[in-house]
């Protein structure tokens, strides 16, 4: 089997409130279990940035699946890789949420005033995310 990452940014639309993102993610939860997927998602209240990781085949569908999603817009794919072990497979879906600790990462790594994952390279993102994975601040 080929395991892969992959890492993309997305903008929450109005089709959603903030407090809908703990509904997508508990029902995610459920569903990637079934998929042998596992990841992290980081939500700011504005930006998504997430981590799907499983079979090659299972991350692609589910990718093509979430892109599609009307609760959030201009998803934009910021690495994808093969990996010999996963980095989040602690959750069926981790999701770290915009505590004061989790958004002095989410600052430090998007070196700028806000924090904009669309501007971040592929590598930040990943550095991000693994940072955000060492905390307890995951739901
Ligand atoms: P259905 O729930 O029947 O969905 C049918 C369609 O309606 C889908 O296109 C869905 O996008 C859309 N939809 C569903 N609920 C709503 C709603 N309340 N408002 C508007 N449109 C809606 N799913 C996972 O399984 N794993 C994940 O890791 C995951 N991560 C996500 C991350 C983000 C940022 C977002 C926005 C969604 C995520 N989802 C995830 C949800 C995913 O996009 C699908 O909604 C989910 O997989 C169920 O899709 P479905 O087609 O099987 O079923």
């Amino acid at each position: 089997m080929h395991l892969v990452s992959l890492i993309y940014a997305s903008k929450i639309t109005d089709k959603i409130h903030e407090d809908g993102v703990v509904d997508i993610v508990q029902k995610a939860r459920i569903s990637n279990e079934k998929l042998d997927v596992t990841g992290l998602l980081c939500f700011d209240n504005s930006f998504f940035l997430q981590c799907l990781e499983g079979s090659r085949e299972a991350v692609n569908k589910l990718y093509a699946k979430i892109s599609s999603d009307p609760r959030h817009a201009n998803a934009i794919l910021l690495q994808y890789e093969e990996i010999s072990k996963r980095q989040f497979a602690k959750w069926g879906m981790g999701l770290a949420l915009p505590t004061k600790s989790n958004s002095v990462s989410f600052l430090k790594y998007s070196r700028r005033a806000q924090f904009n994952p669309f501007e971040m390279s592929g590598e930040s993102a990943k550095q991000l995310l693994l940072a955000l994975a060492k905390k307890s601040e995951i739901q």
